[in-house]
């Protein structure tokens, strides 16, 4: 068991540690309760003024009066702090503390010394026992009631009782001494209880106050995002409902919710890691703060998406936002020595047009933002109704491109791209075709797009190069193999993996395997991506630069990069038949490809007519309706088969259309 010693030793460490909050609270205890301090100053003015009156001592008279004026001024503190209260600083809560040790060990030795006088100078044993009566009971009230502050309770006690005992030791009755050593041994007692309480309520207060604080900590976590300190969307749903609520439609007054997504966010994490996507999404949260200033709302929703809101006097000041917020999120974040490019897509929904309530508010903006995703990313798209039905038939696409590839309903179509000179097929370009269960053949130019924005496009190409691989095995020697390599693909760093385990599983050489890709990859200037096309070119591979003339069509790419092939995009042989200025274009194009010892290939060859003026511009090689539309990998194989036959196998194939 805890000796007094102990816990007088535990005392002072807990006092030492003793939080502010909790420390305050205890303070409160000492003024809780005037009406204890009345009747105790009411008992003991009383008994003082019997005494004084009944001795005629003067020393007891001026003990009295003192008693008097000290009792009064406690009970007058006491209302003061009761009405104005200590107030939050920790120097008022000190005062107030100091006040009271004062008033209390006054009011203690006040009445120790009364009754050591007593004792000592009078021989009324009635005015002594009242004396004792009233001193003894005064240390067994103040005691418990003040064991918040312990301190001030032990000194009441001690300085109560020591004058008294020594006062009775003084006297010559033995009776009296043994009174004396009683008491002192009661006092230890009382100690012992006040010290018992103060742990009681000490251990109570603090549990207390660690539980709010816990509960204010998870308060503010439950609302806040842990990693950019933004509000989360919890915080954010809130918010937007109050503003919703306050937007008057009599004024010009528009609450605009901006949703924005980095674009290929989950390349980033998944090339530099996760400490890296992280850095990269605080970096973007202090950009867009940057950018909005007090102008409106910032919160994170989870992931790579962020949501603004913000109070504007138009749409197009919306758009001007969005746009604003692009520009500032859309430059380089450098991370150790790699620099990331960062992009995103942003859709914005504006109230009261788009919607009045929280949730459709926030529906219509991720709609277009998924719009603006679609079309490539790095843009701002307002809101517009038609994207809904849109928005519902892609979602139905990307959740059905999930299971695709497990439900076997991918296939792989081969078109021939026939050679001019030789008339026969120098290459086949692998396309993928799609039969959804309920929307039927859904065309991979609407399709591919999804299957990138959902991050699925790896698996797929994946998937499509081991096809189009083990169908080229197959094939005589000289027939290479085209694959279309989407862009969000050559910012991933596994495609030369992926491309050589698919090699060497399917006994495919390099050499064969030509790599489709379009010219906005080259656009970006992404450092990243050039390494990965050379190293492309370094294990073998050809390269051939799709859909030329549908972007920038930039020649200088033709210098800087060793194209084997460039396609000149199917809208130019669309026109060459009526467009003089399109058949130069081509004749130009085709010329400098030459010098450069770059084949050149039409796409889109229907008619004779195209294909005779192609053949004038000087094209090496065509890929068209006119020759062959897209086969199966049996029809392809049995067609090179024929084209491997010597003499005429030439003219029949031309005629199998
Ligand atoms: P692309 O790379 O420009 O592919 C050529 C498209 O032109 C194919 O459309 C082909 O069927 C079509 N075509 C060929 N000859 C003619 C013709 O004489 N007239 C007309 N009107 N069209 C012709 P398809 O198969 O619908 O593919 C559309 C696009 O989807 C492709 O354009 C390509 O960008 C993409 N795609 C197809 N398969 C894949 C794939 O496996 N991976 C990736 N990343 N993209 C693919
Ligand atoms: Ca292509
Ligand atoms: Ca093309």
């Amino acid at each position: 068991m805890p000796t007094v010693g102990n816990k007088l030793r535990h005392l002072a460490a807990s006092e030492s540690s003793l939080a502010r909050q909790v420390r305050g609270a205890l303070v409160r205890t000492l003024y809780t309760s005037p009406t204890s301090l009345i009747v105790g100053a009411i008992a003991g003015s009383t008994v003082a003024a019997t005494i004084a009156y009944m001795t005629g001592n003067l020393a007891l008279i001026i003990c009295s009066i003192t008693i008097h004026i000290v009792g009064l001024l406690r009970i007058a503190s006491a209302f003061i702090y009761k009405r104005i209260g200590a107030g939050e600083m920790e120097t008022q809560r000190i005062h107030w503390e100091r006040l009271y040790e004062i008033g209390a060990w006054l009011y203690a030795s006040l009445l120790g010394i009364q009754t050591f006088l007593v004792l000592t100078q009078s021989v009324n044993a009635t005015l002594q026992l009242l004396a004792v009566t009233m001193t003894t009971g005064y240390a067994a009230g103040v005691a418990p009631r003040n064991a918040g502050r312990p301190v001030i309770a032990l000194g009441q006690v001690a300085l109560a009782v020591l004058p008294m005992a020594i006062g009775l030791w003084l006297t010559d009755d033995p009776i009296y001494w043994i009174l004396g050593v009683i008491i002192i041994i009661f006092a230890w007692g009382v100690f012992d209880i006040t010290l018992q309480t103060y742990e009681v309520v000490y251990t109570a207060l603090s549990g207390k106050q660690e539980k709010s604080e816990v509960a204010a900590r998870f308060e503010k976590m439950a609302r806040s995002d842990m990693l950019t300190g933004l509000d989360n969307r919890l915080a954010m749903q809130m918010r937007l409902g109050e503003l919703l609520d306050t937007i008057d439609p009599d004024t010009s007054e528009k609450l605009a919710v901006i949703w924005m997504d980095l674009d290929h966010f989950k390349t980033i994490n998944d090339t530099l890691g996760h400490l890296a996507g992280d850095k990269v999404l605080i970096v973007t949260a202090q950009r867009v703060k940057a950018v909005l200033g007090s102008r409106g709302w910032l919160a994170r929703f989870g992931g790579d998406e962020f949501v603004i809101m913000a109070l504007v006097n138009s749409s197009e000041e919306a758009d001007l936002l969005g746009a604003e917020i692009l520009e500032s999120v859309s430059q380089p974040v450098s991370i150790n020595e790699n620099t990331v490019e960062v992009a995103a897509s942003l859709g914005v929904a504006v109230a009261p047009e788009h919607g009045r309530q929280s949730e459709i508010m926030l529906k219509n903006a991720d709609i277009a933002l998924y719009h603006a995703k679609n079309e490539g990313g790095k843009r701002v798209r307002i809101f517009e109704p038609f994207m809904h039905e849109d928005f519902l038939m892609l979602r139905q696409i990307e959740s059905g491109l999930t299971d695709a590839l497990m439900n076997d309903e991918f296939t792989v179509l081969f078109q021939p791209i026939i050679d001019l000179a030789t008339g026969r097929t120098k290459s086949c370009e692998a396309l993928l075709r799609w039969k959804h269960p309920e929307l039927g053949d859904v065309s991979p130019a609407v399709f591919i797009p999804v299957a990138e924005s959902a991050g699925l496009i790896g698996d797929i190409t994946e998937w499509v190069l081991r096809k189009a691989c083990e169908a080229a095995a197959e094939w005589p020697e000289d027939v290479n193999i085209s694959v279309n390599i989407s862009p969000a693909l050559l910012k991933q760093n596994n495609l030369p993996v992926t491309i050589i385990e698919t090699l060497v599983n399917t006994g495919m050489v390099a050499r064969r395997l030509e790599l489709e890709i379009t010219e906005s990859v080259l656009l970006d200037k992404n450092p990243h991506t050039n390494s990965l096309l050379r190293q492309l070119q370094k294990m073998g591979l050809r390269l051939c630069l799709d859909d030329f003339g549908t972007g920038f069509s930039s020649l200088t790419y033709l210098r800087s990069w060793e194209f084997d092939t460039i396609k000149i995009d199917k809208s130019f042989i669309r026109n060459i038949g009526n467009s003089p200025t399109d058949q130069k274009i081509i004749g130009a194009v085709v010329q400098l490809a030459k010098s450069l010892d770059v084949a050149t290939v039409a796409e889109g060859v229907e008619t004779e007519e195209q294909l005779a003026r192609v053949r004038e511009a000087g094209c090496s090689r065509v890929q068209g309706f006119y020759y062959a539309r897209p086969m199966t990998a049996t029809q392809a194989a049995e067609r090179l088969a024929l084209e491997e036959l010597p003499d005429d196998g030439q003219l029949k194939i031309v005629n199998q259309r």
